[in-house]
């Protein structure tokens, strides 16, 4: 149900109450709908010229060497998984913080996942706590999120996966569009300078959308050619691999993959969405710096998730931290729904999720840090199509709220 919009034109949302705001949404023109409508029109509904034309521009905007786009960002983490050679008994480790695909995609594989402190300071994986918790079990991957869009410390991340002798899977699913220093020069979310392998998502909460989708990037043609093959069933058709020539029919399973395909349609939408990616993050930045300088006054009552040094963030999430204790956030919480103002909590710690205290046996305290930033973490209304005036509504509700909670 998406609005119809030109660039920076005022909301129009027929799903949602008059004037209600949502945590994020998705930001569709004309154009985008063109484009679909053309692949409708043509002969090519799935798997045809646009999915090859889309990879190339993703790995172009990443600056990695190669994409495959496959179905979801669940999909691309459990074939990243799967590709990095991730399989029964091997352990992985993510950051508690994070939607639990990145800890699900090891256990997808008959892997276990586990999980190191974060950095309070970024919410990202701490290289410090993920050096100790290698060392008391050795990891075949590790899985760094570059939280709300603030790329996560990859080059000391890296190097204790190479001192651990693990693979290195960036999940940048919140990280499009953003970038990082290290040695005086600056690297790309996704681009693979710091990872084996890197995805991201295209759910339409994400910076550009294709319904749902996502996409596994790396610079190693193997794993590039691993990914393509566990995509579509680990089917291949590549004579150089074959080990028979039956004839022209003829291709072999030589992987237990995948219907984890993406469509032509969902390409031709990803395509026109990419064009307006640098839009996109200018509009978040822009709106973030607006809410910073609207609640600049409040530091003793929230803290906003801004990005650290040498970091630019695309600011998918604009977190706010509300002192004051888990109860005065949810106070907060509701007294900003009250007001048609949805926001969201980003994340609940995945080790505390009921599953993984069963299966793996994680228990509240194990990562005091994660926990402490749940406990006041509040995600306020943050999407480019919002309106200058949106800020300035949320912010001064907020005040309001906190004045009174
Ligand atoms: C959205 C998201 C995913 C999963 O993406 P889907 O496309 O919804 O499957 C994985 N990791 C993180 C951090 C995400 O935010």
């Amino acid at each position: 149900m998406a609005a119809v919009k030109q660039p920076l034109e005022p909301r129009d949302k027929p799903c949602d109450p008059p004037g209600a705001l949502p945590y994020g949404r998705q930001w569709l023109d004309g154009d985008d709908i063109e484009a679909v409508v053309r692949v409708l029109r043509g002969d090519w509904l799935t798997q045809g010229p646009l999915v090859v034309a889309f990879e190339e521009a993703l790995a172009a905007a990443c600056g990695a060497r190669h994409a495959v786009a496959v179905s979801s960002g669940t999909a691309a983490l459990h074939l990243a998984c799967l590709a990095a050679g991730v399989g029964p008994g091997d352990f992985g480790i993510t950051s508690p913080i994070t939607f639990v695909a990145s800890a699900n995609c090891v256990a997808y594989c008959g892997g276990i996942p586990g999980f190191a402190d974060i950095d309070p300071r970024t919410a990202c994986l701490d290289p410090a706590a993920l050096d100790e918790a290698c060392a008391r079990r050795r990891p075949k991957v590790i899985l760094p999120v570059d939280f709300a869009g603030q790329p996560a410390d990859l080059p000391a991340i890296q190097a204790v996966a190479r001192r651990h002798g693990a693979l290195v899977i960036e999940d940048a699913a919140h990280a499009l569009g953003a970038s990082y220093e290290h040695q005086g020069r600056w690297f790309q979310a996704g681009s693979c300078a710091h990872a084996d392998l890197a995805i991201l998502s295209f759910h339409p909460v994400k910076h550009i959308t294709t319904g749902e989708g996502g996409a596994v990037l790396t610079n190693s043609p193997e794993l590039f050619a691993r990914l393509q093959r566990l995509r579509t069933h680990g089917i291949t058709r590549d004579a150089a691999l074959l080990t028979r020539q039956d004839g022209p029919w003829y291709h072999e399973q030589h992987d237990l993959g995948f219907n984890y395909r993406i469509t032509d349609i969902q390409c031709a939408l990803g395509l026109a969405q990419l064009r307006k990616l640098d839009r996109f993050v200018e509009r978040r930045r822009d709106l973030v710096e607006r809410y910073r300088a609207a609640l600049a006054d409040h530091a003793d009552e929230l803290e906003l998730l801004l990005e650290g040094p040498g970091k630019r963030s695309s600011y998918h999430l604009l977190v706010a931290q509300i002192r004051g204790g888990t109860d005065r956030r949810r106070r907060v919480f509701e007294a900003m729904a009250a007001r048609q103002i949805r926001c969201q909590v980003h994340y609940i710690p995945v080790h505390l999720q009921p599953w993984y205290r069963r299966h793996h046996g994680t228990r509240a305290g194990d990562f005091p840090r994660a926990e402490a930033y749940y406990a006041g973490c509040l995600s306020l209304p943050l999407f480019p199509a919002m309106a200058d005036d949106d800020v300035d509504r949320v912010a001064d509700a907020l005040r309001t709220t906190l004045a009174r909670s």
